[in-house]
């Protein structure tokens, strides 16, 4: 019985393999310190303000459902639709404000 199984679980084990949840994040993402700063409600570090860089509006963006569920869980990451830096369409200067801790989780868990 259990030789009919094996070959199951371990196609199951490959499908899952990569695929690792995210726990999207619930609440507001940013509060205000004691100091007044704008700071992440998941890692309790202000937030940090940089100029970057923004894609027009009228272009299309389509995250990957792995970038989607890291945006989620991660919610102070630099969106998609910004950029640190000057690079194709992300041209239009914008003020850009994330967290350093979410940024660094999404870009290390990006495969
Ligand atoms: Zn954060």
């Amino acid at each position: 019985m259990s030789r009919c199984h094996t070959p199951t679980i371990v196609i199951f084990a490959a499908l899952c393999f990569g695929c690792a949840t995210y726990k999207p994040f619930i609440g507001n993402p940013i509060y205000k310190d004691q100091n007044g700063r704008a700071t992440c409600s998941l890692h309790r570090l202000p937030l940090t303000k940089v100029q970057g860089y923004h894609i027009r509006d009228k272009v299309i963006l389509d995250p990957t459902v792995q970038f989607e569920k890291l945006s989620k869980a991660y919610p102070n990451c630099i969106a998609i639709s910004d950029s640190l830096e000057l690079f194709g369409d992300w041209n239009i200067p914008k003020g850009i404000q994330y967290c350093q801790e979410c940024e660094r989780l999404v870009k290390s868990k990006i495969q």
